[in-house]
């Protein structure tokens, strides 16, 4: 693979006695959709966590776009604006508006003005569809606008590759396609993409690449068609058959 957006080798990741993840490789193309799948506890969220170091890796490298982002040497919050990163659970802040909200990070690190933060949040509301809530408060929203607006505020700080956790796991079923929706415009314009999700139609229509993990491990990984539908593995069989 050439032009790596992400090159993790050997990565390990220990809580206490706990080995979370256990030697994993994992790289991403420039322009490439992943979709990362699993088992409940079985290390995606800690695998995203250590790409922008939210978590702390126990051993192995982790290269994003060339930089090594375990080395002390790396400016850490630099590499993190390219890093855009939505939760499961959207933490938008209840007292500012919508798009204060997604004017606050560039603005508040001084990446450009307030005037043009502002066109720039009004440009991507419009791009998540929802250019009327401008002005409204996040407790005025749906939990599917409100996680639109969280895939905006990730926009805002202009990255280069998204990072996605369960984004529609805590949604009520109707607000689930809005969401996917987004985010299929996205990857069809390019933007480098991991996401953890169950939504395997998502993963079927929109996954250059699935990966499965289990109990820390990358047990299989291919195209969707490879891994859906020829499984090499009985651990990937027994979890497809659940979720699927
Ligand atoms: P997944 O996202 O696949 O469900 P996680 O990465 O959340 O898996 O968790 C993997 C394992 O790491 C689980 O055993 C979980 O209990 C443990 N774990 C995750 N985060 C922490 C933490 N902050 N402290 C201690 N253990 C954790
Ligand atoms: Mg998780």
């Amino acid at each position: 693979m050439t032009n790596l957006k992400v090159d993790v080798t050997n990565l390990n990741k220990n809580y206490g006695d706990n080995h979370v993840l256990k030697g994993i490789d994992f790289k991403v193309a420039s322009n490439e959709v992943v979709v990362l799948i699993g088992p409940s506890g079985s290390g995606k969220s800690t695998l995203l966590r250590c790409l922008n170091r939210l978590e702390e890796p126990t051993s192995g490298s982790i290269i994003i776009d060339g930089q090594d982002i375990s080395n002390s040497k790396t400016n850490i919050d630099k590499a993190r604006e390219n890093i855009g990163m939505v939760f499961q659970h959207f933490n938008l802040f209840n007292n500012l508006t919508v798009g204060q909200n997604v004017e606050l990070a560039p603005t508040e690190l001084g990446k450009i003005s307030k005037d043009k933060a502002a066109q720039q949040a009004k440009k991507l509301l419009a791009t998540v569809g929802l250019a009327d809530k401008y002005n409204a408060k996040p407790q005025s929203l749906s939990g599917g606008q409100k996680q639109r607006v969280a895939i905006a505020r990730a926009l805002a700080m202009n990255p280069d590759i998204m990072l996605f956790d369960e984004p529609t796991s805590a949604l009520d079923p109707e607000m689930v396609g809005d969401v996917l929706e987004v985010m299929k415009k996205l990857a069809k314009n390019g933007m480098t993409m991991v996401v953890v999700t169950h939504e395997m139609g998502f993963a079927k229509e929109m996954a250059d690449r699935v990966v499965f993990m289990a109990d820390g491990v990358v047990v299989e990984e291919g195209t969707p068609e490879e891994v859906f539908d020829h499984p090499q593995n009985d651990r990937t069989q027994a979890f497809l058959e659940k979720v699927i």
